[in-house]
């Protein structure tokens, strides 16, 4: 059997070839005794260099470090939002939501468009979705930057509020549907939309599913009982 050919495997070129025979050379001169000016000035030659490349590649990967900051951010806010709305999304709600109720008794309202199907069989799907991005621009016009406002369905939202008792839920739950009752939708709709609002109140402790099936419930009655109305969980 005929022997294998032999592979030539190329070694990996040194980096640091240049300054590495700078230095030997300067540190047999320190040894030996020689041309001193001569090695010295090579090896500041190639310091200043190491130094320029040193500060390109620190610069380099700050840069770097700013952009995958940046990108983890991206990331983590579609992660948490609606990407039509920019209001939370469904498990950010329930995050948020958890959270309060560990901490202190908390509002849940929950607020359904009525006859939200009509709007898209009339004008169309975008023109929906423009009656949704409305709804929640106007919570947001309403209840401030800081108010935990999300998107939990196709044309439903929920809003998270700690601290308020039960009545003062229903206050909220009044002023939201007042003021999307009272504000025109972009056209082509060119008027008002209304939303059916179920609103419960959960001591401390409780979790989202449980606050939220008492506000579904309560909303469902609102629906039944006519729509464009707010009723509080039992
Ligand atoms: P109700 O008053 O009982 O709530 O009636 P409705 O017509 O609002 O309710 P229904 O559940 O019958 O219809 C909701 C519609 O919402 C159906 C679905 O196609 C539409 N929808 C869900 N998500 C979106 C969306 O992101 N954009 C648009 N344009 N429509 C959506
Ligand atoms: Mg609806
Ligand atoms: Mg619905």
């Amino acid at each position: 059997m005929s022997a294998l050919p032999k592979i030539a495997v190329a070694e990996a070129p040194d980096l640091f070839g240049s300054e590495q025979a700078a230095l030997t050379a300067a540190r047999a001169v320190l040894a030996g005794g020689g041309d001193y000016q001569r090695a010295l000035g090579e090896l500041a030659g190639h310091y200043e260099r190491l130094l320029r490349e040193s500060r390109r590649l620190v610069q380099r990967s700050d840069r770097a470090e700013r952009s995958m900051n940046q990108l983890a951010s991206q990331l983590a806010y579609r992660a948490s939002h609606d990407a039509l709305t920019g209001a939370l999304n469904r498990a950010a709600v329930i995050e948020q939501a958890n959270r309060c109720l560990a901490k202190q008794d908390t509002v849940l309202v929950v607020l359904d468009i009525d006859h939200f199907k009509q709007v898209n069989d009339s004008f169309g799907h975008p023109a929906g979705d423009a009656v949704i991005q409305s709804v929640v621009r106007c919570l947001r016009q309403l209840l401030g930057a800081q108010a935990v406002i999300g998107r939990v369905g196709g044309e439903e939202f929920s809003v998270v509020w700690p601290g308020l008792d039960l009545q003062q839920g229903m206050q909220l739950g009044e002023r939201i549907r007042a003021a999307i009752a009272a504000g025109d939708c972009p056209p082509p709709l060119a008027r008002p939309v209304t939303v059916s609002v179920g609103v419960s109140w959960s001591a401390r402790g409780s979790t989202f599913e449980q606050a939220y099936s008492r506000a579904d419930q309560a909303l469902y009655r609102a629906k039944r009982g006519g729509r464009n109305a707010v009723c509080a969980a039992d």
